[in-house]
């Protein structure tokens, strides 16, 4: 089946690289397989904001993962410790 790289969402081209947990993309998010969306657009499709756990353990998701780390470490302490209670470091 060939991939569609626009976005289901906005209709806008999309090369977004992520891989999400099953039950959120084909469950929560009743999407296809082949479906694409952008990372914005998907917390617009379920809803709600994304969190680490929703990402799967592929590497493709690895440099994500390091974004948001980054991302809190830049943060100042007051922002961190409520990040901190929230388990994503
Ligand atoms: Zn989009």
């Amino acid at each position: 089946m060939k991939i569609d790289f626009v976005c289901v969402v906005c209709g806008e081209e999309t090369h977004d690289a992520y891989m999400l947990k099953k039950e959120v993309w084909e469950g929560e998010g009743k999407l296809g397989r082949y479906q694409n969306l952008h990372l914005k657009c998907v917390e617009e499709h379920l809803g709600r904001n994304l969190t680490v756990d929703d990402f799967t353990s592929a590497p493709i998701n690895a440099l994500l993962k390091v974004g948001i780390k980054i991302a809190i470490n830049m943060m100042d302490d007051s922002v961190r410790e409520v990040v901190d209670t929230l388990r994503l470091g």
